[in-house]
């Protein structure tokens, strides 16, 4: 098997977040001739979205994505309309900065709500009154199932084939986004991956500590977990993805503690050898 180009190799922000802005992320990766980044809203509000636009395009780097919209899901149409209009926001940003999709984090259920199939409906009617924004825009939209820990508070969408099923039924300009960190358990994993094909927005990487000590801020450097990321890796290839390698690290004891420059040539010397 061949290991993955790191020429594709591209960092989210989250990884080094707490260490870096977007500007000091853009001049490390030029650095660390590493040539794909993934920002996420805050920072890219805190510097600017012209700004941020005018430095990536300066440092020559390729965008994964932007992190994130959604959150679609409310008690009342009140608070549904302002997440729609926040997601427009969202699409036009990506497009400012050239992010090759929206990644959409979908929400999970609306305060003292226990009506999980409501919100899955209100995702879906969510997505779908964005996307004819996005088309317009030529911003793609990147449905990520999140790990079923999340049903609750972020995602009620926890499965590829949930995140397909939608695709199938939204029609084109929605896409999925592959997270290794919440799909690697599902048995139906590698089918949803050649089901999904083209439609493979992106892929993030991590891996899964065991014990995973904080559901939200203990992911694993590549190499580290238990998931088996090239079997994945190979998956989502063989479905004809050709796009970007986004390590995705949201760790706060370790790797938001260590040297970014050092993490960012961890994570290029671990695509190489443990993806
Ligand atoms: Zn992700």
């Amino acid at each position: 098997m061949q290991a993955p180009n790191p020429a594709k190799l591209s960092i989210n922000s989250a990884t080094v977040r707490e260490q870096w802005s977007l500007p000091q992320l853009i001049e490390g990766c030029v650095r660390a001739g590493i040539r794909g980044i993934a920002p996420w809203r805050e920072q890219l509000k805190a510097c600017g979205t012209a700004e941020a636009a005018r430095l990536i395009r300066e440092a020559g780097l390729t965008v994964s994505g932007l992190c994130r919209g959604g959150f679609f899901t409310g008690g009342t149409g009140q608070e549904r309309q302002a997440a729609l209009d926040e997601n427009r926001r969202a699409v036009d940003e990506a497009a400012a900065i050239g992010a090759g999709c929206l990644v959409l984090v979908v929400g999970g259920l609306p305060k003292d709500s226990k009506d999980l199939a409501g919100a899955r409906a209100q995702v879906r009617d969510g997505i779908g009154s964005l996307l004819e924004y996005a088309r317009a825009t030529r911003v793609p939209l990147a449905i990520e199932p999140l790990h079923p820990m999340y049903a609750a508070d972020r995602a009620c969408v926890n499965t590829l084939g949930q995140a397909n099923d939608l695709c199938d039924e939204l029609g084109p300009g929605a896409g999925v986004m592959v997270d290794v960190y919440h799909v690697w358990w599902d048995p139906h994993l590698e089918r949803e991956i050649l089901r999904a094909g083209r439609r493979i927005l992106g892929f993030h990487l991590c891996d899964w500590l065991v014990p995973t000590r904080d559901i939200l801020f203990d992911r694993g450097m590549m190499g580290d977990g238990v998931i088996d990321i090239p079997r994945i890796r190979v998956w989502v290839e063989r479905a004809g993805y050709a796009g970007m390698y986004e390590v995705e690290i949201i760790s706060a004891a370790r790797w938001w503690k260590t040297d970014p420059d050092e993490v960012l040539r961890i994570c290029r010397q671990r695509l190489v050898e443990a993806c």
